[in-house]
């Protein structure tokens, strides 16, 4: 094994052993992980918070927690690129999309964003983009939560948009303003749970030219009037109190609609409708393959991973519930919060906010003494200042809470306290009637008839049945590190201890997260061979958009804000050049020599061209080619010689742990995507962690949060969490303290071995692309399908659909380079598997070999025609015309007489780019009558 992984590593980057083994990262048995899980958990304190600012506790539906997301068939499944095999969650991200778009009255919905804070972000940069980047002024009311503030701050610096908070419907009359607006953002309700009339507001800022975009919150909007029906242009929010636990900040579904007019603008990916093969309609994506068409350098947005999985479960949520469940919930909730108003009221205090849905602003004299009240019984309020406290009620909230919480009021007040049978029910709802909902919600069918819990599980089983995931087959997605992660892993994520916490609570109370925490932060910068770990980013493109923000503040730190030119490689993740966009840099590609390595003189002719402005140079490595490059630290120099920083993208990183490290490659900043290298499952296309690990000299630089402040020096918040997605980390965390340091250099290796048994496999059936000097690919293998294009016109996409009909999903296609696959095992497949997966390969190879030879024509021929879902198999005889049988079709290999998987509808057109297929709130049961 050392003898191999010489020859795939090179020498000069090799770190020693004893950096990454078990003394210096100890490793724990499964039983004593989940011991050391639950010790740590009962540091966390169960608290009752009312704390609002948009988490909430939600009520986790028990079919839906254990169907979903405890269920690896909904977890383990990859991004829906290969929509044949996904119409299960596709129809599901519809159900999300519909949802939203029915409950804010809006055109079109997308299938989710990292988090409200970044969708706020991208309403603002679409506002200024839709301007023509004319206008640079963009209007935040006083009432938007404050951790949305901070990120819009962090996001306005790269696109230079000036930020002017004031209240809204006052400042909105200023014409100096108004000539220069390019959009504004509302609460609704706001923080503190006003619920202010926006309709003549929305016309004034129409008027000025500008956008109205409003973040809310979908249950309020089961009873107040819906932003699309008072003029909002872009609406938003997070999905989370749909049954997705808050976990002490995430992760959750954010949500952003738009007006018909913008959707071609809208970032994220979106869930239309086409037709198969023989005209069965069909869901895929439709800007399709967001991140091999991200628009480089001309994007506005870095959306790559999103929060599907948790998408679904609010989706799902609404389902179970449909609109009588959800209204019903709605006045739950809503009542409560009247209950409270009417009873503090009646101690003598005074009420802020004349109107509301959940939260209620108290006046108090003493705000302090009001919160060691509430902490002595163990409730959590808002501190809002020295005279305001703020409670915000949810679902989760029981009337035996209630009384504890209004008794806390009663204590304070020097009041007698109350008990539940004191306690009146309020005669009607507290909405003006001029903001409340007329309109129906949720007509569609499939809200109405999945609500007993049987129907339920069969509606989410029946969906999840149409899905390849890891629990089916090996998914060997080059770049995206499909590794099945241990199940002990996932167990602690969804224990009250940490699941239900909010991510404002006193630090005190977080105790278990916090170690978990540091203990992480201290790992990844372990492997990573650096000083410092940011956990905020929710993805890995936010991870460079982190990272590049920080390269940024430290140049200007030194008086050198002039550096703002980013030299990218023609081959790097599109997400590369959008994240430094974004981040206010300009982008200067290099060129990519035929074998995938970097063009170094190419390299240092740019560096010293442009030697007083560079800011940055992104790298990945190994490069998006599978290859270890030899001259990284050269590049690295080269870029530190004219003044650069240097940034790699670290998705790669499963290929370097305990053999190399960012560090020694030269790299001051990387990031990784816990959702490839650490095992956090894909989740069907998201929760992503983007952690961002620095150099000791950025490390003053690491994103702040309102809530959790660092030094003065801290670039302003990344996400809404000040930790990002915290529950997540849980599983990262085990992955690492499970294998221990001398596990996670064996993964790595055996993640090297694996790949390099695949190219040899498959060598002499398809061309490797690349190889080093010594014959071996890094942990990844590109194979050029070139040839077969030439002689058969057959395309890498055939080769894809083909492997479908095998129980296969596809290595990732035309990417980096368009006519090849980007082919990953991964340390976790067994042999058995991948040999299976090869024999795939090679006989689809001898099935190719058939049409170059004209044994089956160019045009109807197996690999044309997949994949082959029943439907089509069990066509009439006179409509078989086809010139192979249809067991070659299903069952081309022995093995898959005894494990097949049925693709459920035939290809897909994937024709880039066509929005009229985007849906127009189409329903599920539109689809099946058709
Ligand atoms: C996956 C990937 C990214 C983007 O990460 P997300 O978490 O999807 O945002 C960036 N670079 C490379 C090389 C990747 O493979």
């Amino acid at each position: 094994m050392d003898a191999f992984v010489d020859e795939a590593v090179p020498p000069k980057i090799r770190i020693s052993a004893d950096e990454i083994s078990n003394k210096t990262i100890p490793a724990f048995s499964e039983s004593q992980l989940l011991a050391r899980a639950k010790d740590l958990g009962s540091l966390n304190k169960p608290y009752k918070s009312y704390i609002g600012m948009g988490y909430h506790c939600a009520v986790v539906p028990p079919v839906i927690l254990r169907n979903v997301i405890e269920n690896p068939q909904w977890y383990t499944p990859y991004t829906p690129y290969q929509p044949e095999i996904a119409q299960g969650r596709l129809e599901s991200l519809v159900n999300f999309q519909t949802m939203v778009m029915s409950l804010t009255s809006m055109d079109i919905a997308n299938a989710s964003l990292l988090d409200e804070a970044t969708a706020a972000a991208e309403g603002m940069v679409m506002s200024y983009v839709s301007s023509g980047y004319r206008k640079r002024k963009f209007l935040v009311d006083v009432g938007v939560l404050p951790q949305t503030l901070a990120v819009l701050r962090t996001r306005a610096k790269g696109f230079n948009i000036d930020l002017v908070v004031a209240d809204a419907l006052s400042a909105i009359e200023d014409d100096m303003l108004r000539k220069d607006l390019c959009g504004v953002l509302v609460q609704y309700p706001d923080v503190n749970g006003h619920i202010k009339d926006f309709s003549t507001f929305a016309e004034s800022v129409h008027a000025a030219g500008a956008l109205v975009v409003c973040a809310t919150d979908l249950l309020a909007l089961t009873m107040i009037k819906p932003p699309g029906e008072w003029g909002a242009d872009i609406v938003l929010g997070n999905s989370g109190r749909f049954g997705v636990p808050s976990g002490y900040g995430g992760p959750h579904g954010a949500f952003f609609a738009v007006t018909e007019k913008l959707k071609r603008k809208m970032p994220g990916r979106l869930v239309g409708r086409s037709r198969d093969a023989t005209g069965k309609p069909a869901y895929r994506l439709a800007l399709q393959t967001r991140e091999q068409h991200i628009r480089r350098e001309k994007a506005t947005s870095n959306i790559c991973t999103s929060q599907a999985l948790l998408a679904n479960m609010a989706a799902m949520y609404a389902v179970y519930h449909g609109p009588i469940g959800l209204r019903r919930i709605a006045h739950k909730v809503h009542g409560f919060a009247q209950v409270f108003k009417d009873s503090v009221e009646s101690f003598g205090y005074d009420v802020v906010n004349a109107t509301f849905f959940d939260t209620i602003t108290v006046k108090v004299s003493n705000a302090k003494e009001l919160h060691d009240v509430s902490i002595t019984a163990g409730i959590n309020l808002r501190h809002i200042d020295d005279h305001n406290v703020g409670v915000t009620f949810d679902e989760s909230v029981t009337s035996n809470n209630l009384v504890d919480l209004i008794n806390v009021f009663a204590t304070a007040s020097s009041s007698s306290p109350v008990s539940l049978q004191q306690l009146r029910e309020p005669d009607a709802p507290a909405i003006p009637s001029s903001l409340e909902r007329t309109s129906e919600f949720l007509p569609h069918q499939v809200f109405n008839k999945h609500h007993s819990e049987t129907e339920m599980l069969r509606y989410i089983n029946h969906l999840v049945s149409k899905d390849v995931g890891l629990v089916h087959s090996m998914i060997p997605l080059g770049s995206c590190t499909m590794k099945l992660n241990s199940t002990s892993s996932m167990i602690p994520l969804t224990w009250e201890e940490y699941s239900c916490i909010h991510p404002f609570v006193p630090f005190d109370q977080v105790q278990g997260y916090h170690t978990i925490i540091k203990e992480l932060e201290q790992d990844l910068a372990r492997i990573t061979g650096f000083h410092s770990t940011s956990l905020q980013p929710n993805s890995g493109a936010a991870g460079e958009y982190a990272g590049l923000s920080v390269i940024r503040a430290y140049h200007e730190s030194r008086g050198e804000s002039a550096r703002d030119i980013c030299l990218i490689p023609l081959s790097a993740h599109g997400t590369n050049p959008a994240s430094a966009v974004m981040a206010g840099l300009k982008v200067v590609s290099v060129k990519v020599q035929d074998d995938g390595n970097l063009d170094i003189e190419d390299l240092r002719s740019k560096a010293e061209k442009h030697k007083d402005k560079l800011a940055a140079f992104m790298i990945t490595y190994p490069s998006t080619f599978g290859v270890f490059e030899d001259g990284v630290q050269e590049a690295c120099k080269i870029i530190h010689d004219n003044g650069g920083q240097v940034y790699l993208d670290g998705a790669n990183l499963n290929a370097q742990i305990g053999l190399t490290n960012p560090a020694t490659c030269g790299g001051d900043v990387c990031h990784m995507n816990l959702h490839k290298t650490f095992a956090i499952p894909h989740g069907g296309g998201g929760p992503g962690v983007g952690p961002i690990c620095v150099a000791e000299h950025l490390s003053p630089f690491l994103p702040s949060h309102p809530v959790m402040p660092l030094g003065e020096k801290a670039i302003n918040a990344v996400s809404a969490g000040p930790f990002g997605s915290s529950s997540i980390h849980l599983i990262s965390w085990a992955y690492i303290k499970m294998l221990g340091g001398q596990g996670l250099s064996n993964a790595t290796k055996i993640a090297l071995l694996n790949a390099n048994y695949m190219a040899s496999r498959l060598s002499g059936h398809y061309n490797l692309r690349y190889k080093n000097v010594n014959g071996r690919v890094a942990h990844e293998l590109l194979i050029d399908l070139v040839e077969f294009d030439k002689k058969a016109g057959l395309k890498v996409m055939d080769f894809a659909k083909r492997l479908q009909d095998y129980g296969f999903h596809p290595p990732t296609c035309s990417w980096p380079l368009s006519t090849c696959m980007l082919i990953e095992p991964t340390e976790s497949e067994t042999l058995e598997e991948i040999d299976r997966f090869c024999d795939a390969m090679i006989q689809i190879r001898k099935e190719a070999e058939d049409v170059i030879s004209g044994v089956q024509p160019k045009d109807n021929n197996v690999l044309k025609n997949a994949p082959h879902p029943m439907h089509v198999l069990t066509l009439p005889d006179t409509e078989w015309n086809r010139p192979y049988t249809r067991h070659t079709a299903a069952y081309p290999l022995p093995y898959l007489e005894e494990k097949k998987f049925w693709p459920t509808v035939s290809r897909i057109d994937d024709a880039y780019g066509d929005l009229n297929l985007i849906c127009d709130c189409p329903s599920v049961e539109e689809l099946a009558t058709t």
